[in-house]
C-alpha cells in the first residue's frame, strides 16, 4: 500500500493557477489526484491545466464572494461526483501603515484570506461527511504566528486561519475529516515579488533571517500538500506545519 497515493481523488486548489497553489497542485497531480483550479483569472488557469493531467479543470471562483464559493464547490461535485481534498490557498495582501487602512481594504483581505476559506470548507463538508473521509489544508503564513507591522489585516486573517484550522479539526474529526494548516516561510511568488518592490531591504533581511539561506520555491510546498492530502496523515488534524527553511525555529 502506498500511503501517499491519491489516484482517483479530486482536489480543489483555490488560487491553484500560480505560485504556491500551483506548486501544491503539481504535487497532488503527480500523486494521482484530479485537480480543480479555482480562481478568477481564466486564461492564467487554463494555461496550467495541461501539466495537471487530462481530467483537471478550471472552475471560476471569487473566494471573497460567498455565492461564488458555494457555486464552485457545487460545480465540482456536479462534474466529479466526489470531493476528497480542499486546499484553501487563495490569498492577497494590502500593505500600508496600520493607521491608514480603510474599512473596505481591511474587509477585502479578511474576506479573501479567512472568510472564503470557511465558506469553501462549509460547502465541502456534506460531500466529505457522506464519503466518510476528507482532507482540508489551509495555507497560513509566518504571519499566522508573528505580527506584521505593515500588513495588519493580512496577519489577522492568517492568525484567524490557524484558529479556523483547529476549530474545524475538532468539529469534524468524528467525521474522519482532517483539517490542517501549512505555514509557508518566504516563498518566491508574484505576491512576494510585489512585497520586495514595496518594502526596502526585505529581500536581504529574509535571506539573513532564514537558516536555509534561501527563499523558498513553490515546489517546496508539493510534498507537504501530498502528505496532508493522503492516508499518511490520517491521525493528524488541527496541526500547522511550517515550510520555512527554519525561519520560525530561529530567533
Ligand atoms: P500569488 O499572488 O502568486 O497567488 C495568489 C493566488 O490566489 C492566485 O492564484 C490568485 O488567482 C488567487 N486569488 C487571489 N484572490 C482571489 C480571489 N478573490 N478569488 C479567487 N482566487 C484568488 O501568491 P502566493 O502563491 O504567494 O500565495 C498563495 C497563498 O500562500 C496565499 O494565501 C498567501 O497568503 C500564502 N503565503 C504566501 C507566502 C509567500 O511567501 N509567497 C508566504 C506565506 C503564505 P486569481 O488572481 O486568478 O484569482
Amino acid at each position: 500500500m502506498n500511503l501517499f497515493d491519491l489516484t482517483g481523488r479530486v482536489a480543489i486548489v483555490t488560487g491553484g493557477n500560480g505560485g504556491i497553489g500551483l506548486g501544491m497542485a503539481r504535487g497532488l497531480a503527480a500523486a494521482g489526484a484530479k485537480i480543480v483550479v479555482a480562481a478568477r483569472d481564466r486564461p492564467k488557469s487554463q494555461a496550467v491545466l495541461a501539466e495537471l493531467g487530462p481530467e483537471s479543470c478550471f472552475m471560476p471562483l471569487d473566494v471573497a464572494d460567498e455565492e461564488s464559493c458555494r457555486e464552485m464547490v457545487a460545480a465540482t461535485l456536479a462534474r466529479f461526483s466526489r470531493l476528497d481534498i480542499l486546499v484553501n490557498n487563495a490569498g492577497m495582501s494590502i500593505r500600508k501603515p496600520a493607521e491608514d487602512y480603510r474599512m473596505a481594504e481591511w474587509q477585502a483581505v479578511i474576506d479573501t484570506n479567512l472568510t472564503g476559506a470557511f465558506i469553501c470548507a462549509q460547502a465541502a463538508f456534506p460531500a466529505m461527511k457522506a464519503a466518510g473521509q476528507g482532507k482540508i489544508i489551509n495555507i497560513g503564513s509566518m504571519f499566522s504566528i508573528f505580527g506584521a507591522a505593515y500588513a495588519v489585516p493580512y496577519s489577522v486573517s492568517k492568525g484567524g486561519l490557524l484558529q479556523l484550522t483547529k476549530s474545524l479539526a475538532a468539529a469534524w474529526a468524528p467525521d474522519n475529516i482532517q483539517v490542517n494548516a501549512v505555514l509557508p516561510g518566504w516563498i518566491d511568488t508574484e505576491l512576494t515579488r510585489d512585497a520586495r518592490q514595496q518594502v526596502t531591504g526585505l529581500h536581504e533581511r529574509i535571506l539573513a533571517r532564514t537558516p536555509a539561506g534561501r527563499w523558498g520555491a513553490p515546489g517546496d510546498l508539493a510534498g507537504v500538500a501530498v502528505f496532508l492530502a493522503s492516508a499518511a496523515s490520517d491521525f493528524i488534524t488541527g496541526s500547522a506545519i511550517a515550510v520555512d527553511g527554519g525561519f520560525s525555529a530561529s530567533g
